[in-house]
């Protein structure tokens, strides 16, 4: 009470000993281990009601020099009130945990209240908050007062948690003055959590989090000297889960700094600090700059510790499993490397192992074969990524390669024993072969590649062709190899048609192996209505890589084969009449309404800005570092069938180890890339005088010529209000007067082969499918590297823009760079102008295929619209007069305008 004098101001907790939190006591720990939520051990043992075994928990806690324990019981699994009830009780009569205070910990006050009820001494209730509102904040704030405990408040509010400085310091604040003066709490029995949040997530906003929290603490201590503050530790460096040498670095460096700045207690795991003088000082700077949020643009700090990060765990890794692995059979360590992906001794392993076998045939049928099985269930089963079986691919190529040799010889050995003998030689029946290609035309393979090592680890034989591969070509080395299954891939629409043309030549050659239709044009609705008339002995559209063993799986199974593929027939037939069928009413508006119903945009208050230059400028080998700051890596992971966001994705329960591992690696290749100096970035960009001249042609005055660019319009009826939409809307017309400009560019990486190259010769198909991946992730990143560039400086449309690599890629800014053969302009022969506008082909490079991809396949183009009104959208369904309107406009032949536009055809 305030009249004795005598008695300090401090937070005097207990349990059956005292605790008083002085002004010179350092730092309370609060054991962290026995909470459901923070520890699976834990966790289990309380499910399981081995409350004894929970105990000990609890005691190593306190043996480890914990001052308070924090007891959760908040799981959905467990009934909160009982457990909370027994564990308490139980630790009431142990004295050696008991000496100390309590910390009960639970979201709901149910739990708490039924804490309260158990612990003797003086505890601290984790936590109260004003989410709920005042009232019920003040409730609970009486109920806690009445057992006479300390209090934790949580920065809380109506709004949410607080993330900001200023909004910890204002809710604490308010907190603080409705329990002194409303509830009668006294100041020293109010402890804060502002909130520690994970920091180090590669989400731009979370970088500051720890400052945030250090800062803030600062402040709340200044304004509310008496109170504490305290806070979940191990929250900072969540990021960084299964990495824990990595992860106590954090935690004390992060202590260093908050306790500095006047935090009290935190709940940590008191086993496990590290002494802050102790940590390998390169890691120790690596941690102060994220957590102090320094040097770390663009995440640069994060990215750092991640990469270190990674080092560490993988020499302790190698360190630790040493020692029990390497003492097995080798046929145990065969598949230990293969299902870890781990090259380091498979040469040596593998040279045993033939040692031992009587034939070198025998390793790969035997061991290698067993491992990779066990890689295939575990794929199977959804327990393996891609990523990782491509490095289980990478080790049993590397293994095979060992072999090869010997079993050549041996092949010849008995060739010449034959041939002595005047015996023929026999071959026993091999592996099933697939032949793989992506179509003529179309450039992409990263999919293609994929799935071949996927397949590849399955034990077939794979036959890749490569891209561009005209269909002759295929079907002739699908005879001559005698292959089982033929796959076709393709990425851009015209491959569609092409691959209706493989189909109908497989039929009139007679054929009779099944073909697998995939890649990101395809579908099965295309496979079933376009493709699968054409050849009656099986076409199947299959979704992605890792489809694709099951599907090869039941095709070369002869007794699995003739259902599945009645199964697909009857399928894909249900859906070609279901598609005949359909119901869609094509709304069309009649064309010329559909022309006076074009976007409304404002010309009578829109001044055009003129470009600082017109004509092209091109850029030969622009600064690889610099361009990566703008890649987006979502695409990245897609290309490696991890779904989620990026970054959220590598901090995701089920992926985020191996996600986290492939981001690592793709940057530690990033940044040999850019540090040796493999590929060359090639681009250029133009503006010139635009005109709209007609409702959908933009006439382009370029120095020698002028052009004629011809968009198509949306034609779907639309709501009231709604625009039928021409990208030649966003271009000012001639009855304005108003002197407008369009933009266009091109962008390419190049010298990518060599690289593949040696890639494949080192069988290291991990490696070069994420140098593939980069290099598209390059070519994009540069797009957008060169648009921000062209916004800002070169047509200078705005004067500034602030915006995030995230703002970036969610296209927040002003204009647009629509991509020839996309939505909005679904033409690809536009690409032609696009091109002759920058020069041709020779100002990158760019080759543009018969289907007009561009090669090599990391290149992007675009028109550069700069209206502020501009934006992306689909032109959809459009009807004949429009089509006839085109054609006209296009002055080409109408069928080979119709081979284009057949998507947006009937
Ligand atoms: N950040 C992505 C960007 C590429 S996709 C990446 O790194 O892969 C976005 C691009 O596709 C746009 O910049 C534009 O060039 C093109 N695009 C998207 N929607 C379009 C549409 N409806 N019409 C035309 N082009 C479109």
């Amino acid at each position: 009470m305030s009249e004795n004098i005598h008695i300090k101001p401090y937070l005097r907790l207990s349990g059956l000993e005292p605790l008083v939190v002085r002004p010179e006591t350092n730092f309370v720990n609060v054991g962290e281990r026995t909470n459901v939520t923070g520890s699976k051990k834990f966790a289990r043992l309380i499910k399981d009601s081995k409350y004894e075994e929970a105990l000990s928990v609890a005691r190593q806690q306190v043996e480890s020099g914990a001052q308070v324990i924090d007891i959760n019981m908040d799981d959905a699994m467990l009934e909160g009130v009982e457990a909370m009830t027994t564990f308490l009780n139980l630790v009431q009569a142990e004295p050696d945990i008991a000496k100390i205070p309590i910390m009960i910990d639970s979201s709901k006050f149910a739990i708490i209240e039924a804490g309260l009820k158990c612990v003797q001494g003086k505890c601290i209730v984790n936590s109260i908050s004003m989410k709920e509102g005042e009232e019920k904040f003040i409730e609970q704030a009486f109920i806690c007062k009445s057992y006479g405990a300390s209090v934790i408040v949580m920065a809380f509010d109506e709004v949410g948690q607080a993330d900001t400085k200023q909004r910890k310091i204002e809710i604490c604040h308010r907190a603080y003055k409705i329990l002194t003066e409303q509830v009668g709490y006294d100041p020293q029995d109010i402890i804060f959590d502002p909130n520690i949040f994970a920091i180090a997530t590669g989400i731009e906003e979370h970088n500051n989090y720890a400052v945030d929290f250090i800062e803030a603490t600062k402040e709340i201590k200044r304004l509310m000297p008496l109170t504490k503050v305290s806070g979940g530790v191990s929250n900072v460096s969540f990021s960084f889960r299964g990495n824990d040498h990595v992860r106590e670095a954090i935690h004390s460096v992060f202590l260093f700094y908050a306790i500095k700045a006047g935090m009290d207690m935190g709940i940590v795991n008191a086993g496990q600090l590290v002494v802050y003088d102790e940590i390998d000082p390169i890691l120790r700077d690596l941690c102060e700059d994220v957590i102090l949020n320094r040097n770390n643009d663009n995440n640069e700090a994060t990215e750092k510790l991640i990469i270190h990060a990674e080092t560490v765990k993988a020499k302790g890794k190698v360190e630790v499993k040493d020692e029990k692995w390497r003492n097995e059979p080798v046929e145990k360590r065969l598949a230990h490397s293969l299902v870890n992906g781990i090259t380091d001794y498979i040469d040596a392993d593998t040279e045993e192992a033939r040692q031992k076998y009587p034939k070198p045939l025998d390793v790969i049928e035997g061991p290698l074969m067993d491992g990779m099985n066990i890689v295939g269930d575990l794929f199977g089963a959804g327990k393996m990524f891609l990523p990782q079986v491509v490095k289980s691919a990478r080790v049993m190529k590397k293994a095979v390669a060992v072999l090869t040799p010997f079993i050549e010889q041996e092949k010849e050995d008995r060739k010449q024993a034959h041939l002595a003998a005047g015996t023929t030689n026999e071959e026993a029946a091999g592996a099933a072969k697939i032949l793989l290609a992506t179509v003529k035309g179309d450039v992409h393979d990263i999919g293609k590649n994929i799935v071949g090592v996927v397949l590849g680890c399955n034990g077939y034989d794979i036959i890749d062709l490569g891209v561009m591969v005209a269909t002759d070509k295929i079907l002739d080395a699908a005879i001559k190899n005698d292959v089982d299954i033929i796959g076709l891939s393709g990425l851009i629409t015209p491959s569609l048609d092409e691959m209706v043309h493989v189909a109908h030549e497989m039929k009139r050659r007679g054929m009779t192996q099944p073909l697998l239709i995939g890649g990101a044009t395809t579908s099965r609705m295309h496979t079933a209505v376009k493709i699968a008339q054409e050849y009656d002995n099986g076409v199947i559209h299959v979704l992605d890589a890792s489809r694709s063993v099951t599907v090869a799986g039941s095709l070369l199974n002869k007794e699995t084969k003739p259902e599945f593929l009645t199964g697909i027939k009857t399928e894909y037939h249900k859906l070609k009449e279901d598609f005949a069928n359909r119901k869609t009413v094509k709304n069309y508006l009649p064309f010329a309404e559909a022309q006076q119903n074009g976007a409304a945009v404002d010309w009578d208050n829109f001044t055009p800005v003129a470009p600082t230059f017109t004509g092209t400028k091109v850029f030969n080998n622009y600064d690889l570092a610099e361009i990566a700051e703008y890649i987006d890596w979502q695409p990245f992971f897609i290309a490696w069938e991890m779904h989620g966001k990026f970054p959220a994705l590598l901090t995701d329960t089920v992926i985020g180890v191996e996600a986290t591992k492939l981001y690592n690696d793709a940057k530690k290749l990033l940044q040999q890339i850019i540090a040796e100096k493999w590929l060359t970035a090639r681009g250029v960009i133009g503006f010139w005088p635009a005109t709209k001249t007609a409702p959908d042609t933009v006439e382009v005055k370029d120095e020698a010529t002028t052009l004629k660019l011809e968009f198509l319009r949306q034609q779907i009826k639309k709501a009231a209000g709604q625009p039928n939409l021409s990208l030649s809307d966003f271009i000012a017309p001639e009855a304005t007067g108003l002197k407008d400009f369009i933009g266009a560019f091109s962008v390419t990486i190049e010298g990518i082969e060599p690289h593949i190259k040696k890639f494949e010769e080192a069988h290291d198909d991990y490696n070069k499918i994420i140098l593939q991946a980069l290099a598209d992730r390059f070519a994009e990143a540069f797009a957008e590297l060169l648009h921000k560039k062209t916004r800002i400086e070169y047509w200078g449309y705005v004067s500034d823009e602030h915006l995030t690599n995230e703002q970036l890629i969610g296209e927040a800014y002003q204009g647009i760079r629509p991509a020839p053969g996309y939505p909005a302009c679904p033409d690809h022969t536009e690409k032609y102008k696009l091109f002759t506008l920058l020069g041709g082909e020779a100002t990158t490079g760019i080759h543009l295929t018969e289907s007009l991809a561009m090669y090599p396949a990391a290149s992007v183009c675009g028109w550069y619209f700069a209206n502020p009104a501009s934006k992306y959208f689909g032109v959809g369904k459009i009807n004949d007069d429009q089509l006839k309107d085109y054609t006209e406009r296009k002055a080409m032949p109408p069928d080979e305008v119709k081979r284009w536009l057949r998507p947006i055809l009937e």
